[in-house]
Protein backbone atom coordinates (compact mmCIF):
# COMPACT_ATOMS: atom_id res chain seq x y z
CA UNK A 1 0.00 0.00 0.00
CA UNK A 2 1.53 3.50 -0.93
CA UNK A 3 0.58 5.66 1.49
CA UNK A 4 2.42 9.22 0.52
CA UNK A 5 -1.02 10.45 -0.56
CA UNK A 6 -4.05 10.34 0.87
CA UNK A 7 -6.66 7.60 0.20
CA UNK A 8 -10.16 9.36 -0.51
CA UNK A 9 -13.49 7.25 -0.55
CA UNK A 10 -17.00 7.97 -0.78
CA UNK A 11 -19.68 6.48 1.40
CA UNK A 12 -21.59 3.22 -0.19
CA UNK A 13 -24.97 4.19 -1.00
CA UNK A 14 -26.83 1.69 -3.24
CA UNK A 15 -24.14 -0.33 -4.95
CA UNK A 16 -21.56 2.33 -5.67
CA UNK A 17 -18.95 5.19 -4.20
CA UNK A 18 -20.69 8.57 -2.88
CA UNK A 19 -18.45 11.08 -4.32
CA UNK A 20 -15.61 11.55 -2.13
CA UNK A 21 -15.69 15.23 -2.14
CA UNK A 22 -19.06 15.65 -1.92
CA UNK A 23 -19.79 15.75 2.25
CA UNK A 24 -16.99 17.12 4.36
CA UNK A 25 -14.16 14.93 5.23
CA UNK A 26 -12.98 12.41 8.13
CA UNK A 27 -9.19 12.45 8.96
CA UNK A 28 -7.88 9.06 9.29
CA UNK A 29 -3.97 9.23 10.93
CA UNK A 30 -2.15 5.67 11.33
CA UNK A 31 -1.66 5.87 15.16
CA UNK A 32 1.78 4.97 14.83
CA UNK A 33 3.34 8.08 13.16
CA UNK A 34 0.19 9.93 13.56
CA UNK A 35 -0.16 10.53 9.68
CA UNK A 36 -3.09 10.87 7.91
CA UNK A 37 -3.14 8.56 5.20
CA UNK A 38 -7.01 8.76 3.71
CA UNK A 39 -10.20 10.06 4.55
CA UNK A 40 -13.96 9.07 4.27
CA UNK A 41 -16.87 11.52 4.65
CA UNK A 42 -18.88 12.97 7.49
CA UNK A 43 -22.52 10.97 6.70
CA UNK A 44 -25.17 13.06 7.48
CA UNK A 45 -28.66 11.67 9.11
CA UNK A 46 -29.93 11.87 5.38
CA UNK A 47 -27.10 9.73 3.92
CA UNK A 48 -28.44 7.09 6.35
CA UNK A 49 -32.01 7.72 4.82
CA UNK A 50 -30.85 7.33 1.58
CA UNK A 51 -28.89 4.04 2.77
CA UNK A 52 -32.24 2.93 4.58
CA UNK A 53 -34.04 3.76 1.61
CA UNK A 54 -31.70 1.69 -0.49
CA UNK A 55 -31.77 -1.23 1.39
CA UNK A 56 -35.59 -1.30 1.55
CA UNK A 57 -35.87 -1.26 -1.68
CA UNK A 58 -33.05 -3.74 -1.95
CA UNK A 59 -35.24 -6.03 0.25
CA UNK A 60 -38.73 -5.24 -1.20
CA UNK A 61 -37.58 -5.97 -4.62
CA UNK A 62 -36.57 -9.54 -4.30
CA UNK A 63 -33.21 -10.11 -2.11
CA UNK A 64 -35.56 -11.08 0.81
CA UNK A 65 -36.88 -13.87 -1.63
CA UNK A 66 -34.08 -15.06 -3.11
CA UNK A 67 -33.42 -19.14 -2.76
CA UNK A 68 -31.38 -19.27 0.27
CA UNK A 69 -28.58 -21.52 -1.67
CA UNK A 70 -28.03 -18.21 -4.27
CA UNK A 71 -27.29 -16.25 -0.89
CA UNK A 72 -25.04 -18.65 -0.06
CA UNK A 73 -22.97 -18.77 -3.33
CA UNK A 74 -22.89 -15.34 -2.78
CA UNK A 75 -21.23 -15.35 0.56
CA UNK A 76 -19.00 -17.63 -0.40
CA UNK A 77 -17.93 -15.15 -3.57
CA UNK A 78 -17.22 -12.82 -0.90
CA UNK A 79 -15.44 -14.98 1.30
CA UNK A 80 -12.98 -15.48 -1.13
CA UNK A 81 -12.99 -11.67 -2.58
CA UNK A 82 -11.66 -11.25 1.64
CA UNK A 83 -9.11 -14.13 1.32
CA UNK A 84 -7.30 -12.55 -1.58
CA UNK A 85 -7.24 -8.64 -0.25
CA UNK A 86 -6.29 -9.79 3.10
CA UNK A 87 -3.07 -8.68 2.89
CA UNK A 88 -4.32 -5.71 2.20
CA UNK A 89 -7.60 -5.26 4.10
CA UNK A 90 -5.31 -6.05 7.52
CA UNK A 91 -2.62 -3.49 6.81
CA UNK A 92 -5.75 -0.92 6.25
CA UNK A 93 -6.60 -2.21 9.67
CA UNK A 94 -3.59 -1.69 10.98
CA UNK A 95 -2.93 2.03 9.95
CA UNK A 96 -6.98 2.94 11.55
CA UNK A 97 -6.51 1.57 14.99
CA UNK A 98 -2.56 -0.16 15.47
CA UNK A 99 -3.19 -3.06 16.60
CA UNK A 100 -0.33 -5.52 15.22
CA UNK A 101 -0.54 -6.27 11.45
CA UNK A 102 -0.14 -10.17 12.67
CA UNK A 103 -3.13 -9.99 14.42
CA UNK A 104 -5.15 -8.17 11.93
CA UNK A 105 -4.31 -11.05 8.82
CA UNK A 106 -5.54 -13.35 11.63
CA UNK A 107 -9.32 -11.58 11.73
CA UNK A 108 -9.54 -11.27 7.63
CA UNK A 109 -8.71 -15.10 7.84
CA UNK A 110 -11.33 -15.41 10.52
CA UNK A 111 -13.88 -13.50 8.74
CA UNK A 112 -13.93 -15.01 5.48
CA UNK A 113 -14.52 -18.06 7.59
CA UNK A 114 -17.97 -16.26 8.72
CA UNK A 115 -19.34 -15.73 5.70
CA UNK A 116 -18.14 -19.77 4.64
CA UNK A 117 -19.97 -20.73 7.58
CA UNK A 118 -22.71 -18.88 7.06
CA UNK A 119 -23.00 -19.36 4.05
CA UNK A 120 -23.76 -22.99 4.28
CA UNK A 121 -26.48 -22.30 7.12
CA UNK A 122 -28.50 -20.06 4.12
CA UNK A 123 -30.29 -23.11 3.05
CA UNK A 124 -31.10 -24.41 6.96
CA UNK A 125 -33.55 -21.78 8.53
CA UNK A 126 -35.75 -23.91 8.61
CA UNK A 127 -39.24 -23.33 10.20
CA UNK A 128 -41.07 -26.75 11.94
CA UNK A 129 -44.45 -28.14 12.37
CA UNK A 130 -45.98 -28.10 15.58
CA UNK A 131 -48.83 -31.26 16.32
CA UNK A 132 -51.88 -29.37 17.72
CA UNK A 133 -53.43 -32.81 18.05
CA UNK A 134 -56.59 -30.83 16.42
CA UNK A 135 -59.02 -32.48 13.59
CA UNK A 136 -57.47 -31.32 9.79
CA UNK A 137 -55.60 -28.59 11.31
CA UNK A 138 -51.75 -27.94 10.04
CA UNK A 139 -49.46 -25.76 11.72
CA UNK A 140 -45.91 -24.64 10.90
CA UNK A 141 -43.34 -21.67 11.65
CA UNK A 142 -41.59 -20.21 9.08
CA UNK A 143 -38.69 -17.83 9.93
CA UNK A 144 -38.32 -14.76 8.02
CA UNK A 145 -35.69 -11.84 7.93
CA UNK A 146 -36.76 -8.89 9.94
CA UNK A 147 -35.96 -6.96 6.35
CA UNK A 148 -33.58 -4.04 6.95
CA UNK A 149 -30.55 -4.31 9.74
CA UNK A 150 -28.35 -1.39 11.01
CA UNK A 151 -25.28 -2.71 12.12
CA UNK A 152 -23.08 -0.16 14.68
CA UNK A 153 -19.34 -1.50 14.74
CA UNK A 154 -16.80 -0.04 16.57
CA UNK A 155 -12.92 0.32 15.91
CA UNK A 156 -10.89 -2.49 18.14
CA UNK A 157 -11.71 -5.25 15.08
CA UNK A 158 -13.45 -3.80 12.34
CA UNK A 159 -13.92 -6.32 9.54
CA UNK A 160 -13.92 -9.53 12.29
CA UNK A 161 -17.13 -7.79 14.61
CA UNK A 162 -18.67 -6.42 11.32
CA UNK A 163 -18.80 -9.98 9.90
CA UNK A 164 -20.15 -11.43 13.12
CA UNK A 165 -23.41 -9.39 11.98
CA UNK A 166 -23.83 -8.79 8.75
CA UNK A 167 -22.99 -12.66 8.05
CA UNK A 168 -25.50 -14.16 9.38
CA UNK A 169 -27.82 -11.53 8.17
CA UNK A 170 -26.93 -11.95 4.89
CA UNK A 171 -27.67 -15.37 5.14
CA UNK A 172 -30.95 -14.67 6.80
CA UNK A 173 -32.07 -12.46 3.82
CA UNK A 174 -31.58 -9.73 5.31
CA UNK A 175 -30.26 -5.83 3.70
CA UNK A 176 -27.91 -3.68 5.53
CA UNK A 177 -26.66 -0.87 6.41
CA UNK A 178 -23.40 -0.31 8.13
CA UNK A 179 -22.04 2.21 10.07
CA UNK A 180 -18.47 1.56 11.42
CA UNK A 181 -16.42 3.65 13.75
CA UNK A 182 -15.21 6.99 13.28
CA UNK A 183 -11.08 5.85 13.37
CA UNK A 184 -11.96 2.32 11.17
CA UNK A 185 -14.14 3.12 8.23
CA UNK A 186 -12.08 2.03 5.71
CA UNK A 187 -12.29 -1.90 5.55
CA UNK A 188 -16.07 -1.51 5.77
CA UNK A 189 -16.08 -0.10 2.21
CA UNK A 190 -13.95 -2.04 0.67
CA UNK A 191 -15.69 -5.18 1.97
CA UNK A 192 -19.21 -3.41 0.79
CA UNK A 193 -17.29 -2.53 -2.98
CA UNK A 194 -16.04 -6.61 -2.52
CA UNK A 195 -19.25 -7.41 -2.07
CA UNK A 196 -21.02 -5.92 -5.28
CA UNK A 197 -18.02 -7.55 -7.12
CA UNK A 198 -18.74 -10.58 -5.75
CA UNK A 199 -22.44 -10.07 -7.37
CA UNK A 200 -24.85 -9.00 -4.34
CA UNK A 201 -27.24 -6.63 -5.68
CA UNK A 202 -27.06 -3.19 -4.72
CA UNK A 203 -28.38 -2.09 -2.25
CA UNK A 204 -27.95 -5.17 -0.23
CA UNK A 205 -25.29 -3.76 1.83
CA UNK A 206 -24.85 -0.11 2.47
CA UNK A 207 -22.01 1.57 4.59
CA UNK A 208 -22.15 5.01 5.98
CA UNK A 209 -19.24 6.57 7.81
CA UNK A 210 -19.43 9.40 10.07
CA UNK A 211 -19.53 10.52 13.62
CA UNK A 212 -21.67 8.07 16.33
CA UNK A 213 -23.63 11.06 17.95
CA UNK A 214 -24.50 11.95 13.57
CA UNK A 215 -24.64 9.08 11.66
CA UNK A 216 -24.72 6.39 13.91
CA UNK A 217 -27.51 8.44 15.96
CA UNK A 218 -29.75 8.76 12.99
CA UNK A 219 -29.29 4.35 11.82
CA UNK A 220 -30.31 3.71 15.53
CA UNK A 221 -33.43 6.44 15.07
CA UNK A 222 -34.14 5.80 11.38
CA UNK A 223 -38.53 4.26 11.11
CA UNK A 224 -36.43 2.31 7.86
CA UNK A 225 -34.80 0.08 10.13
CA UNK A 226 -36.34 -3.17 11.48
CA UNK A 227 -33.35 -4.37 13.86
CA UNK A 228 -30.29 -3.12 15.34
CA UNK A 229 -27.34 -4.82 16.09
CA UNK A 230 -24.66 -2.61 18.05
CA UNK A 231 -20.84 -3.68 19.71
CA UNK A 232 -19.48 -0.61 21.68
CA UNK A 233 -19.64 0.78 25.00
CA UNK A 234 -22.01 0.14 27.54
CA UNK A 235 -22.86 3.99 27.73
CA UNK A 236 -23.64 4.54 24.10
CA UNK A 237 -25.03 0.71 24.05
CA UNK A 238 -27.75 1.74 26.47
CA UNK A 239 -28.71 4.78 24.13
CA UNK A 240 -29.11 2.60 21.56
CA UNK A 241 -31.10 0.36 23.81
CA UNK A 242 -33.53 3.38 24.73
CA UNK A 243 -33.52 4.36 21.05
CA UNK A 244 -34.25 1.00 19.99
CA UNK A 245 -37.24 0.82 22.65
CA UNK A 246 -38.85 3.92 22.00
CA UNK A 247 -39.36 2.75 18.32
CA UNK A 248 -39.95 -1.01 19.59
CA UNK A 249 -36.91 -2.42 17.63
CA UNK A 250 -34.97 -5.60 18.45
CA UNK A 251 -31.80 -4.76 19.23
CA UNK A 252 -28.59 -6.70 19.71
CA UNK A 253 -25.92 -5.24 22.19
CA UNK A 254 -22.30 -6.24 22.57
CA UNK A 255 -20.86 -4.07 25.20
CA UNK A 256 -17.92 -4.03 27.65
CA UNK A 257 -16.44 -5.83 30.09
CA UNK A 258 -14.45 -6.32 33.32
CA UNK A 259 -13.58 -9.60 33.21
CA UNK A 260 -12.06 -11.97 35.75
CA UNK A 261 -8.99 -13.84 35.23
CA UNK A 262 -8.52 -16.44 37.92
CA UNK A 263 -5.69 -18.55 38.96
CA UNK A 264 -6.16 -21.29 41.91
CA UNK A 265 -2.83 -22.82 43.37
CA UNK A 266 -3.69 -25.91 41.57
CA UNK A 267 -3.21 -24.94 38.07
CA UNK A 268 -0.27 -25.30 35.74
CA UNK A 269 1.33 -22.39 36.51
CA UNK A 270 3.39 -21.77 32.98
CA UNK A 271 0.41 -22.62 30.66
CA UNK A 272 -1.76 -20.08 33.24
CA UNK A 273 1.13 -17.51 32.75
CA UNK A 274 0.93 -17.20 29.35
CA UNK A 275 -2.89 -16.64 29.40
CA UNK A 276 -2.87 -13.84 31.54
CA UNK A 277 -0.37 -12.35 30.01
CA UNK A 278 -2.54 -13.22 26.05
CA UNK A 279 -5.72 -12.28 28.02
CA UNK A 280 -5.14 -8.61 29.06
CA UNK A 281 -1.81 -7.30 27.13
CA UNK A 282 -2.24 -8.49 23.48
CA UNK A 283 -4.03 -5.99 21.30
CA UNK A 284 -2.83 -3.72 23.97
CA UNK A 285 -5.94 -4.70 25.89
CA UNK A 286 -8.28 -2.96 23.24
CA UNK A 287 -10.44 -5.85 23.59
CA UNK A 288 -13.85 -6.69 25.71
CA UNK A 289 -13.61 -9.56 26.24
CA UNK A 290 -10.13 -8.10 28.00
CA UNK A 291 -8.96 -10.09 31.46
CA UNK A 292 -8.12 -7.13 33.11
CA UNK A 293 -8.95 -8.01 36.54
CA UNK A 294 -6.74 -10.78 37.38
CA UNK A 295 -7.62 -13.01 41.06
CA UNK A 296 -4.92 -14.75 42.53
CA UNK A 297 -5.10 -17.64 45.04
CA UNK A 298 -3.16 -16.04 48.10
CA UNK A 299 -0.53 -18.89 48.21
CA UNK A 300 0.41 -18.51 45.05
CA UNK A 301 0.30 -14.31 44.40
CA UNK A 302 4.02 -13.73 45.21
CA UNK A 303 5.66 -15.84 43.29
CA UNK A 304 3.44 -15.80 40.06
CA UNK A 305 3.57 -12.09 40.06
CA UNK A 306 7.22 -11.96 39.94
CA UNK A 307 7.05 -14.55 37.06
CA UNK A 308 4.51 -12.22 35.42
CA UNK A 309 6.16 -8.93 35.43
CA UNK A 310 9.33 -10.24 34.12
CA UNK A 311 7.25 -11.73 31.53
CA UNK A 312 4.99 -8.52 30.88
CA UNK A 313 8.22 -6.59 31.08
CA UNK A 314 9.56 -8.48 28.03
CA UNK A 315 7.11 -7.43 25.54
CA UNK A 316 8.33 -5.30 22.62
CA UNK A 317 6.56 -2.18 21.67
CA UNK A 318 6.93 -0.65 18.52
CA UNK A 319 5.43 -0.21 14.96
CA UNK A 320 2.42 -2.64 14.32
CA UNK A 321 3.78 -3.54 10.67
CA UNK A 322 6.84 -5.14 11.85
CA UNK A 323 6.92 -9.09 12.70
CA UNK A 324 8.71 -8.55 15.61
CA UNK A 325 6.53 -6.26 17.64
CA UNK A 326 4.29 -7.77 20.26
CA UNK A 327 2.38 -4.55 21.14
CA UNK A 328 1.39 -1.75 18.91
CA UNK A 329 0.30 1.63 19.86
CA UNK A 330 -2.92 2.70 21.44
CA UNK A 331 -5.52 4.40 18.99
CA UNK A 332 -5.81 7.43 20.01
CA UNK A 333 -4.81 10.28 21.96
CA UNK A 334 -8.29 10.55 23.73
CA UNK A 335 -7.94 6.46 24.73
CA UNK A 336 -4.27 7.12 25.67
CA UNK A 337 -5.43 9.60 27.87
CA UNK A 338 -8.07 7.89 29.52
CA UNK A 339 -6.28 4.86 30.33
CA UNK A 340 -3.70 7.19 31.98
CA UNK A 341 -6.23 9.16 33.91
CA UNK A 342 -7.43 5.66 35.34
CA UNK A 343 -3.86 4.55 36.33
CA UNK A 344 -2.96 7.87 37.98
CA UNK A 345 -6.22 7.86 40.07
CA UNK A 346 -5.48 4.18 41.11
CA UNK A 347 -1.70 5.38 42.20
CA UNK A 348 -2.95 8.25 44.00
CA UNK A 349 -5.54 6.09 46.07
CA UNK A 350 -2.91 3.61 47.02
CA UNK A 351 -2.60 1.34 44.05
CA UNK A 352 1.05 -0.26 44.26
CA UNK A 353 2.19 0.10 40.57
CA UNK A 354 4.00 -3.40 39.90
CA UNK A 355 4.86 -2.53 35.89
CA UNK A 356 4.29 0.12 33.46
CA UNK A 357 2.03 2.83 34.47
CA UNK A 358 2.85 6.06 32.80
CA UNK A 359 2.32 6.68 28.83
CA UNK A 360 5.76 6.36 26.87
CA UNK A 361 7.57 9.39 26.08
CA UNK A 362 10.22 9.31 23.08
CA UNK A 363 12.27 12.54 22.70
CA UNK A 364 10.64 14.52 25.30
CA UNK A 365 7.67 13.85 23.46
CA UNK A 366 4.17 12.04 24.52
CA UNK A 367 3.47 9.36 22.37
CA UNK A 368 0.28 6.87 21.96
CA UNK A 369 2.19 4.09 22.99
CA UNK A 370 1.12 3.21 26.65
CA UNK A 371 3.20 0.04 28.26
CA UNK A 372 1.69 -2.87 30.09
CA UNK A 373 0.66 -1.59 33.65
CA UNK A 374 -0.12 -3.87 36.92
CA UNK A 375 -1.64 -2.32 39.67
CA UNK A 376 -1.75 -4.54 42.55
CA UNK A 377 -3.26 -3.30 45.88
CA UNK A 378 -6.38 -1.81 44.44
CA UNK A 379 -10.04 -1.22 45.92
CA UNK A 380 -12.84 -0.57 44.50
CA UNK A 381 -12.78 3.05 45.30
CA UNK A 382 -10.62 3.26 42.31
CA UNK A 383 -11.92 3.86 39.01
CA UNK A 384 -9.57 1.31 36.93
CA UNK A 385 -11.42 -1.92 39.05
CA UNK A 386 -14.87 -0.38 38.44
CA UNK A 387 -14.72 0.93 34.71
CA UNK A 388 -13.51 -0.79 31.49
CA UNK A 389 -10.07 0.73 30.86
CA UNK A 390 -9.38 -1.02 26.82
CA UNK A 391 -6.09 -0.56 27.51
CA UNK A 392 -2.90 -2.55 28.71
CA UNK A 393 -3.80 -2.21 32.50
CA UNK A 394 -4.25 -5.40 34.65
CA UNK A 395 -5.94 -4.99 38.49
CA UNK A 396 -4.56 -7.76 40.45
CA UNK A 397 -7.01 -9.21 43.66
CA UNK A 398 -6.22 -12.07 45.80
CA UNK A 399 -8.42 -14.65 47.56
CA UNK A 400 -8.39 -17.33 50.57
CA UNK A 401 -11.26 -19.68 49.00
CA UNK A 402 -13.48 -20.54 46.61
CA UNK A 403 -16.37 -18.66 47.84
CA UNK A 404 -14.23 -15.31 48.23
CA UNK A 405 -13.06 -15.79 44.26
CA UNK A 406 -16.44 -16.37 43.14
CA UNK A 407 -17.60 -13.31 45.57
CA UNK A 408 -14.81 -10.86 43.74
CA UNK A 409 -15.31 -12.26 40.25
CA UNK A 410 -19.42 -11.47 40.27
CA UNK A 411 -18.53 -7.94 41.82
CA UNK A 412 -18.76 -5.89 39.13
CA UNK A 413 -21.43 -4.32 36.73
CA UNK A 414 -20.34 -6.20 34.13
CA UNK A 415 -20.44 -9.96 32.77
CA UNK A 416 -18.72 -10.68 29.55
CA UNK A 417 -16.21 -13.73 30.27
CA UNK A 418 -14.24 -15.29 32.95
CA UNK A 419 -11.40 -17.08 32.62
CA UNK A 420 -10.46 -20.11 35.46
CA UNK A 421 -6.89 -21.79 35.64
CA UNK A 422 -7.47 -25.09 37.74
CA UNK A 423 -6.47 -28.82 37.47
CA UNK A 424 -9.11 -29.66 39.52
CA UNK A 425 -12.26 -30.78 37.34
CA UNK A 426 -14.47 -30.30 40.32
CA UNK A 427 -13.55 -26.91 40.91
CA UNK A 428 -13.70 -25.81 37.19
CA UNK A 429 -16.95 -27.14 36.42
CA UNK A 430 -18.25 -25.38 40.21
CA UNK A 431 -16.60 -22.21 38.73
CA UNK A 432 -18.03 -22.67 35.23
CA UNK A 433 -21.64 -22.80 36.97
CA UNK A 434 -21.52 -20.09 39.18
CA UNK A 435 -19.29 -17.10 37.42
CA UNK A 436 -22.09 -14.81 36.17
CA UNK A 437 -20.91 -14.23 32.15
CA UNK A 438 -21.54 -14.95 29.31
CA UNK A 439 -18.18 -16.97 28.17
CA UNK A 440 -16.13 -19.08 30.56
CA UNK A 441 -13.04 -20.15 29.47
CA UNK A 442 -11.30 -22.90 31.16
CA UNK A 443 -7.22 -23.24 31.37
CA UNK A 444 -7.22 -21.06 27.96
CA UNK A 445 -8.49 -17.25 27.63
CA UNK A 446 -9.96 -14.98 25.03
CA UNK A 447 -11.30 -17.69 22.67
CA UNK A 448 -13.41 -17.03 19.61
CA UNK A 449 -15.11 -19.15 16.76
CA UNK A 450 -17.63 -18.67 14.26
CA UNK A 451 -19.22 -21.96 16.13
CA UNK A 452 -19.82 -20.63 19.50
CA UNK A 453 -21.78 -17.95 20.68
CA UNK A 454 -20.84 -14.84 22.35
CA UNK A 455 -22.57 -12.02 24.33
CA UNK A 456 -22.77 -10.50 28.08
CA UNK A 457 -24.52 -10.85 30.69
CA UNK A 458 -25.59 -7.94 33.15
CA UNK A 459 -23.95 -4.84 31.44
CA UNK A 460 -22.00 -6.04 28.64
CA UNK A 461 -25.66 -6.51 27.10
CA UNK A 462 -28.13 -9.04 25.32
CA UNK A 463 -28.57 -11.19 22.57
CA UNK A 464 -25.82 -13.46 21.00
CA UNK A 465 -23.80 -13.00 17.95
CA UNK A 466 -21.73 -16.21 16.46
CA UNK A 467 -22.89 -20.15 16.23
CA UNK A 468 -26.52 -21.37 15.26
CA UNK A 469 -27.70 -18.43 17.56
CA UNK A 470 -26.84 -15.38 15.56
CA UNK A 471 -28.89 -17.18 12.83
CA UNK A 472 -32.04 -17.17 14.56
CA UNK A 473 -31.49 -13.84 15.52
CA UNK A 474 -31.75 -12.26 12.34
CA UNK A 475 -35.06 -13.78 11.60
CA UNK A 476 -38.22 -13.27 13.01
CA UNK A 477 -41.06 -16.37 13.43
CA UNK A 478 -44.33 -16.28 11.41
CA UNK A 479 -46.83 -18.99 12.92
CA UNK A 480 -49.28 -21.09 10.33
CA UNK A 481 -52.55 -22.19 11.18
CA UNK A 482 -54.61 -23.94 8.67
CA UNK A 483 -58.16 -25.44 9.42
CA UNK A 484 -58.70 -27.75 6.44
CA UNK A 485 -61.80 -29.33 7.92
CA UNK A 486 -65.62 -28.40 6.60
CA UNK A 487 -66.58 -28.11 10.01
CA UNK A 488 -68.65 -24.71 10.68
CA UNK A 489 -68.07 -23.37 13.95
CA UNK A 490 -70.04 -21.34 16.86
CA UNK A 491 -69.57 -17.73 15.15
CA UNK A 492 -70.32 -16.34 18.82
CA UNK A 493 -67.79 -18.75 21.72
CA UNK A 494 -64.70 -19.39 20.92
CA UNK A 495 -63.20 -22.36 22.17
CA UNK A 496 -60.13 -22.80 22.74
P1 LIG B 1 -18.32 3.36 21.18
O1 LIG B 1 -19.51 2.93 21.95
O2 LIG B 1 -17.77 4.71 21.41
O3 LIG B 1 -18.63 3.30 19.62
C1 LIG B 1 -19.08 2.12 18.99
C2 LIG B 1 -19.83 2.50 17.74
O4 LIG B 1 -20.99 3.22 18.11
C3 LIG B 1 -19.04 3.41 16.79
O5 LIG B 1 -19.35 3.06 15.45
C4 LIG B 1 -19.60 4.77 17.12
O6 LIG B 1 -19.49 5.68 16.05
C5 LIG B 1 -21.04 4.44 17.41
N1 LIG B 1 -21.74 5.41 18.24
C6 LIG B 1 -21.21 6.26 19.16
N2 LIG B 1 -22.18 7.04 19.69
C7 LIG B 1 -23.34 6.65 19.11
C8 LIG B 1 -24.69 7.07 19.25
N3 LIG B 1 -25.05 8.06 20.08
N4 LIG B 1 -25.64 6.45 18.51
C9 LIG B 1 -25.30 5.45 17.67
N5 LIG B 1 -24.04 5.04 17.48
C10 LIG B 1 -23.07 5.62 18.19
O7 LIG B 1 -17.24 2.22 21.40
P2 LIG B 1 -15.76 2.18 20.81
O8 LIG B 1 -14.91 3.08 21.64
O9 LIG B 1 -15.76 2.33 19.33
O10 LIG B 1 -15.40 0.65 21.10
C11 LIG B 1 -14.96 0.21 22.31
C12 LIG B 1 -16.10 -0.41 23.10
O11 LIG B 1 -16.67 -1.49 22.38
C13 LIG B 1 -15.60 -1.01 24.39
O12 LIG B 1 -16.44 -0.67 25.45
C14 LIG B 1 -15.66 -2.50 24.12
O13 LIG B 1 -15.78 -3.28 25.26
C15 LIG B 1 -16.81 -2.62 23.22
N6 LIG B 1 -16.72 -3.87 22.46
C16 LIG B 1 -17.58 -4.89 22.77
C17 LIG B 1 -17.49 -6.10 22.10
C18 LIG B 1 -18.43 -7.24 22.42
O14 LIG B 1 -18.63 -8.10 21.57
N7 LIG B 1 -19.04 -7.29 23.58
C19 LIG B 1 -16.53 -6.28 21.11
C20 LIG B 1 -15.66 -5.22 20.84
C21 LIG B 1 -15.78 -4.02 21.51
Amino acid sequence: MRTAEILRFGMFINGEFTSPGASKPMQIAFPYDRRIWAEVPEGQPEDVERAVSAAREAFDNGWGRTAPSHRGELMIRLARAIRENGERLAEMETRCNGKLLAEARSQMKASAKWFEFYAGLAEVIFGHSIPLGKKDTLDYTVREPYGVIGAIVPWNSPLLLLSYKVAPALAAGNAVVIKPAEQTPVTALEFARLAVEAGFPKGVINVVTGRGGIAGNALVNSRGVDKLAFTGGTETGRHVGRAAGANLKPVTLELGGKSPNIVFADADMDKALIGVVRGIFSAGGQTCRAGSRLLLDRNIAGSFLDKLVELASTMKLGDPLADDVQMGPIVSEQQVMRIDELVQDAAAKGANVLLGGHRVRRDDRDTLFYPPTILDNVDSSMRVLQEEVFGPVLCVLRFDDEDECLRIANDTSYGLSAGVWTQDINRALRMTANLVAGSVWVNTYREASHLVPFGGYKDSGHGRENGLEALWENTRIKNVWIDYSDETKNPFVLQL
